[in-house]
């Protein structure tokens, strides 16, 4: 297939103007369009052009074959930028260097590394020695291009070139690259080229022209390697959107001690505190900052005072230009109404942008920034509410250090990412993830993480780096997923074999236990205990804004009165499911259970469940209090029985004895229960069509509890009983009407009524495909998402595990339908129940109560079919009034065109 050539597919930029603007993300990338943007404000960018989105989409749809018409495009864009800079690409006595830059819609770690100084050859780099006046300058700008292009473009090692230069340096005492001379570059250069030679079987590319292709071929074919692809998988990223790339003309801020580079953030990333956060480097190009080689100095005096630092800040070395630096930041923060993150580069004073975005943060620093900008009067209240990601605030619940507990302080480092975590130590990223996989709790520690760690980064509780400062991968990265995160912990010095690292004289070994603290950059010896969050007023605040906006309402799942506490501690509106399996379990009376499940008859099961009755009775008061009239959705019993029996030899006569009952009966009466598909079996509301006693009692508890917390508090209980796995109305006939009958004789043995509801789980694709009938007798219908998508994709949770990560590497699924709702096939079947239930009772209940109740994308989904609330665990409530929220305010925008 060939497809026609996109329209326009190179947008420049610079000299004041540009083709582009920030709302063209889609086709520009954030980088490009963001550059775009910044040139029309007027603001020093230098001057450079974007090849879109849609030719790195036309590249793969056309094997790997660009468009037509689009190396003229190149080349007019690049004579543009030869026009603005004076200078020429390619051209001995007058060179200009580009930078070659992936960006993608959202900024995309596993992308292709910028390469910077582009264009460089042995002609050409006399000519910008000639230029500049400094030789030195120049060919460490060459050695610089050799060693990234031959990195990232041509497959070389990095440390091929370190090495190479760790033993010039060696040979020659020198201790800091400060010491090499231009002839000192040039011998490095020499063997690079040497190197890169014999690695290759063909020498550095000279040609700039063949360089620039290159290095495009590259940033295109980086958008389908695998740490793209792990990235894009892991944050929902369609591999369709494609990348752009950036093509820009180099300033250099390794031009002498009056120039310098440096990112900053324009409010504090971590605490969202209002105030210019940043880092720099005096003569130093690129990623030097980010990359912890050397430790940056602080932007302003404030905070150089508070990390106690010797070193000037920008503001105290380059007053002026700090000046100019600090009127930029208003104006780009002012113009996108948003905490930006922006890199510069000063060019013997000069000062240029390189880039700037919103930036990202902390879940509370999203809290502060959303509420001070909106006290600040530059966004509105509903835009506030839009700004927080839901999901993200799942960081705010998360431990803190116990202020009485032990601590052993063994180090410290930056605060990169917020919370306490503990885990035992690891050295790599396979490693964490394997441990993770098997359970364990791990903290991964290296000298400094790479797009090549994210899955084990992902997989730990905790990281620590010994290199890099606040803005280096490992705190971006850690901040992001909201893991607890300390870099730059100089002191650790960790075995080049991975068996431990040594810390003042102390060794911590692979498997040792650490604690960080994320919030404070302290490492402590052994796993210190952590305390629930309190949460701040900002975030009081933003979910009032969202509770104001929010149509759905949300429940918790919840079933012991601490989970309920906690969901209401939360904002909960009610319990939405009451498993009441779980309150089986406990040890005082698993084993009347057993007995009830042993029994021979009906007259044996009766007599044990007489015994339980009590129990039951006493768990629902204790819910029914704590949630004080709220509603509260009880399931009746739901798992196979025989989860609740024993299952080794010496269990099961250890059973027996308790019950004074033969091992041999015992045994007997296991295989009875056993079923080839337990999932698919003898469970739901097929337990109550066999053994109706047990529902009886189940309702007998709930009934007389709810009456007895009603009087005692003066608070009606309203009870919701839902029955679960229904497939056919009758099946819940049947039930409730031994419900309704057990309700009429409390009833009257109390002399007292209350208003109850008896409703269904709709959790298999017959119950929602017959939904019209079933509503005839169910008053509620909560969709069990979980078994719905068991039950819909045919395949049992219990095992998935070992294969649908493959589905998800081959993207036949974007995501994991147990964690986000698979609108297509389940959500359908989640729509059709909604619409029949409505059809025959058109004031029915509806809610959702699977895993999917807390997650964003799926309440989202649930309120474009009008459900009328969301259930999900007590500490995602927040997440789910948010996310509701935002679904409302969504909703009401398209609907207002
Ligand atoms: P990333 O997306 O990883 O931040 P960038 O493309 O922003 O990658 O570039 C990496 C580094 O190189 C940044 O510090 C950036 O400021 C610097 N850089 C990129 N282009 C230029 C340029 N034209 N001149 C000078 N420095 C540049
Ligand atoms: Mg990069
Ligand atoms: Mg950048």
């Amino acid at each position: 297939m060939s497809g026609a050539a996109p329209e326009k597919m190179v947008y420049a930029f610079g000299g004041g103007k540009a083709e582009g603007r920030s709302g063209m993300k889609n086709l520009l990338g954030g980088k490009g369009a963001n550059l775009a943007e910044m040139a029309n404000l007027g603001l020093p960018v230098p001057p450079g052009f974007t090849i879109t989105t849609e030719v790195c989409t036309a590249y793969y749809a056309n094997d790997r074959q660009y468009p037509e018409g689009l190396k003229e495009e190149v080349e007019k864009a690049l004579g543009e930028v030869e026009r603005i800079t004076g200078k020429k690409f390619g051209d001995p006595s007058n060179p200009l260097l580009v930078s070659v830059r992936s960006g993608a819609r959202a900024s995309m770690p596993g992308m292709m590394d910028t390469v910077l100084n582009l264009g460089l050859n042995d002609d050409t780099v006399a000519g910008l020695a000639k230029l500049s006046g400094d030789e030195r300058f120049a060919y460490d700008s060459y050695r610089r291009f050799i060693q990234m292009y031959s990195d990232v473009v041509l497959g070389v090692a990095h440390h091929t070139f370190e090495e190479i230069l760790d033993t010039y340096k060696d040979d020659r005492d020198y201790v800091l690259d400060t010491s090499m001379t231009a002839e000192d570059w040039q011998a490095v250069i020499a063997e690079y080229k040497e190197a890169v030679e014999s690695a290759l079987g063909k020498p550095f590319p000279q040609d700039p022209q063949e360089q620039l292709w290159g290095a495009i071929d590259a940033v295109f074919g980086s958008w389908m390697n695998e740490r793209s692809k792990t990235y894009r998988r892991l944050n929902n990223i369609p591999a369709e959107w494609g990348t752009a790339v950036n093509v820009q003309a180099m300033v250099f801020g390794n031009m002498g001690e009056t120039s310098a580079t440096g990112v900053a953030f324009t409010r504090n990333p971590s605490t969202g505190e209002k105030r210019v956060y940043g880092e720099f480097l005096i003569n130093a190009q690129g990623e030097d900052v980010v990359a912890g080689i050397r430790t940056p100095q602080s932007l302003t005096k404030q905070s150089r005072e508070e990390q106690g630092s010797d070193e000037p800040s920008l503001e105290e070395a380059m007053p002026e230009t700090y000046k100019e630096l600090a009127a930029v930041f208003q104006k780009l923060e002012d113009h996108y109404r948003d905490m930006q993150d922006i890199e510069f580069t000063i060019e013997q004073g000069k000062l240029y942008m390189l880039q700037t975005r919103n930036g990202k943060r902390t879940a509370k620093a999203a809290l502060k920034i959303a509420v001070d900008l909106c006290a600040e009067g530059k966004i509105s209240e509903d835009e506030a509410v839009m700004r927080v990601d839901p999901a993200a605030l799942d960081q705010l619940l998360h431990p803190s250090l116990d202020p009485n507990a032990e601590r052993d302080l063994i180090a410290k480092g930056l605060p990169a990412s917020p919370g306490a975590a503990s885990g035992e130590v690891v050295f790599t990223a396979d490693e964490a993830e394997r441990l993770a996989q098997e359970g364990r709790r791990v903290m991964l520690v290296r000298v400094e993480t790479s797009p090549e760690d994210i899955h084990g980064m992902h997989a730990a509780a905790g990281i620590v780096t010994a290199r890099g400062g606040m803005t280096s991968h490992a705190a971006v990265v850690a901040r992001g997923m909201g893991r607890a995160c300390v870099c730059g912990a100089g002191d650790l010095k960790i075995e080049k074999d991975g068996s431990k690292f040594t810390v003042h004289g102390r060794e911590v070994k692979k498997g040792d236990q650490i604690t960080i603290d994320g919030s404070t950059g302290e490492i402590f010896f052994g796993a210190v205990a952590t305390i629930e969050p309190e949460l701040s007023g900002d975030f009081g605040k933003l979910m009032e804004w969202a509770d104001k906006h929010r149509r759905m309402r949300v429940r918790a799942n919840a079933e012991t009165p601490l989970d309920a506490k906690t969901a209401r501690g939360f904002g909960a509106e009610g319990i939405g499911l009451c498993r009441t399996e779980h309150m089986f379990f406990d040890a005082d009376r698993i084993n009347v259970v057993r007995e009830m499940i042993l029994a021979d008859n009906e007259q044996g099961r009766r007599a044990a469940l007489d015994r339980l009755l009590p129990f039951q009775r006493g768990d629902f008061e204790q819910l029914f209090r704590e949630m004080k009239g709220l509603p509260v959705t009880i399931r009746l019993l739901d798992p196979p029985l025989h989860e609740f029996l024993p299952h080794g030899e010496k269990e099961i006569g250890e059973v027996a004895n308790a019950l004074g009952r033969d091992v041999k009966d015992v045994k007997d009466r296991l295989s009875q229960l056993h079923e080839q598909n337990p999932m698919l079996g003898h469970r739901g509301c097929r337990l109550a069509v066999s053994y109706p006693e047990i529902a009886e009692m189940q309702a007998r508890a709930i009934f007389e509890a709810a009456i007895a917390i009603g009087k005692e508090t003066g608070d009606p209980v309203q009870p919701e009983i839902m029955v679960p796995l229904v497939s056919t109305k009758k099946e819940l006939d049947l039930v409730k009407d031994r419900i309704d009958a057990v309700a009429q004789k409390v009833f009257a043995e109390a002399g007292e009524k209350l208003v109850y509801t008896v409703g269904t789980m709709i959790e298999l694709p017959r119950a929602a495909l017959t939904a019209d009938k079933i509503a005839h007798s169910a008053e509620f219908f909560s969709f069990g998402t979980n078994d719905l998508t068991q039950t819909t994709f045919g395949l049992s949770r219990d095992d998935a595990g070992s294969f649908l990560p493959n589905y998800l590497r081959h993207n036949i699924l974007d995501q994991d339908p147990f964690v986000s709702l698979d609108q297509e096939g389940v959500g359908q079947l989640v729509a059709i129940g909604a619409q029949k239930g409505r059809e025959t009772r058109s004031l029915i209940k509806l809610g959702i109560c699977g895993e999917h109740g807390g997650d964003p994308a799926s309440i989202s989904f649930c309120e474009g079919i009008g459900l009328d609330y969301v259930s999900c665990s007590p500490y995602r409530v927040p997440i789910a009034r948010l996310a509701a929220a935002q679904a409302s305010l969504a909703a009401k925008k398209r609907a207002e065109g």
